[in-house]
């Protein structure tokens, strides 16, 4: 029955197993009915500058608020949402909310400079229209499109890099600012870095996490924050979570931080009030 098939689908979502063919139906159709029925919502991480503590942006990350089984987290379902392709319409969903909630918080509480962070997965750029997606988020919305940056892997560049590069600079051309996310666990060359042009780097936090006991970590953060900063980049560490990590890095000389530490991602109304005292 459809109940059944529902039910199946959603053991999927919490449990670790494999799928086979029918499954990737079912939890195809789920998530389509997911898109339906609204039930993606953004939760946003404050980012802040390391040496004055102020938040200057956030960095909005997806969940999935599902009637019957509670939250599910984006790990469980964008992989599954990109290999049925449903990605390219979460990820305009995504865009459109993200840009709207930010211009709500600039009415609200000014924000000129802030930085509203989204995550773009590959299969955004070679399955749908980017450029068209983005652009019709940020006309929609009536933000500017300096204070919206993309978070792209580096995985985007092993697959049509040429592509990519192309949108990039289409983008890059409107004011979208772009970052690294995961950097360091990828493949991007140096070369790469160049012809990129982007704005900032995200230090892994699989380097972040024993930071301040581990010195091949620690030597690796600091190459980053030093390559980065002869490159013109701002560099930014996620998964901080305490005092210890945040001390090296700023006296390495680290730009900026997100992680546990200030505070986990939060729903929206929840981290409008962070920013109403920032
Ligand atoms: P990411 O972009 O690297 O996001 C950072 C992840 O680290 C988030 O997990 C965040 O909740 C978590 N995190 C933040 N601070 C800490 C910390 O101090 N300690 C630890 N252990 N974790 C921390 P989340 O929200 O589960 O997202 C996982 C991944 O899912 C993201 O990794 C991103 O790759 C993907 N994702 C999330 N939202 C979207 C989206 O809208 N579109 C796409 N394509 N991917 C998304
Ligand atoms: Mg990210
Ligand atoms: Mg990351
Ligand atoms: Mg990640």
């Amino acid at each position: 029955s459809a109940k059944e098939a529902g039910r199946n689908a959603y053991r999927f979502f919490t449990n670790k197993m494999n799928v086979d063919v029918m499954d990737r139906i079912m939890v195809r159709n789920s998530l389509l009915r997911a898109l339906e029925r609204r039930e993606f919502v953004l939760h946003y991480q404050p980012q802040l500058d390391i040496k004055s503590g102020h938040i200057v942006g956030v960095e909005a990350l997806i969940r999935w608020e599902n009637p019957d089984i509670g939250i599910v987290p984006p790990d469980r379902f964008i992989p599954v949402a990109e290999s049925s392709g449903l990605i390219v319409e979460i990820g305009r969903r995504v865009l459109q909310e993200a840009c709207r909630q930010l211009k709500a918080w600039q009415e609200e509480f000014g924000l000129a400079d802030f930085v509203m962070a989204v995550n773009i997965s590959a299969l955004q750029f070679t399955r749908g229209d980017l450029y068209e997606a983005v652009s019709s988020a940020i006309r929609e919305s009536g933000i500017d499109a300096s204070n919206l940056e993309l978070e792209l892997t580096e995985s985007i560049l092993l697959k049509e890099a040429d592509q990519a590069l192309e949108v990039m600079s289409r983008l890059r051309k409107l004011g979208v600012k772009m970052s690294i996310d995961d950097f360091g666990t990828g493949y991007s060359s140096m070369a790469y870095l160049k012809r990129l042009s982007v704005d900032k780097l995200k230090i892994d936090r699989s380097f972040v996490k024993d930071i301040d006991v581990d010195s091949e970590d620690a030597a690796i953060a600091h190459a980053v924050i030093s390559l980065g900063h002869i490159l013109g980049l701002t560099i930014i560490a996620e998964g901080v979570e305490n005092e210890a990590q945040l001390a090296f890095l700023h006296a390495h000389g680290c730009d900026q931080y997100q992680g546990y530490y200030y505070s986990r991602p939060l729903p929206a109304a929840e981290c409008g009030r962070l920013l109403s005292k920032n």
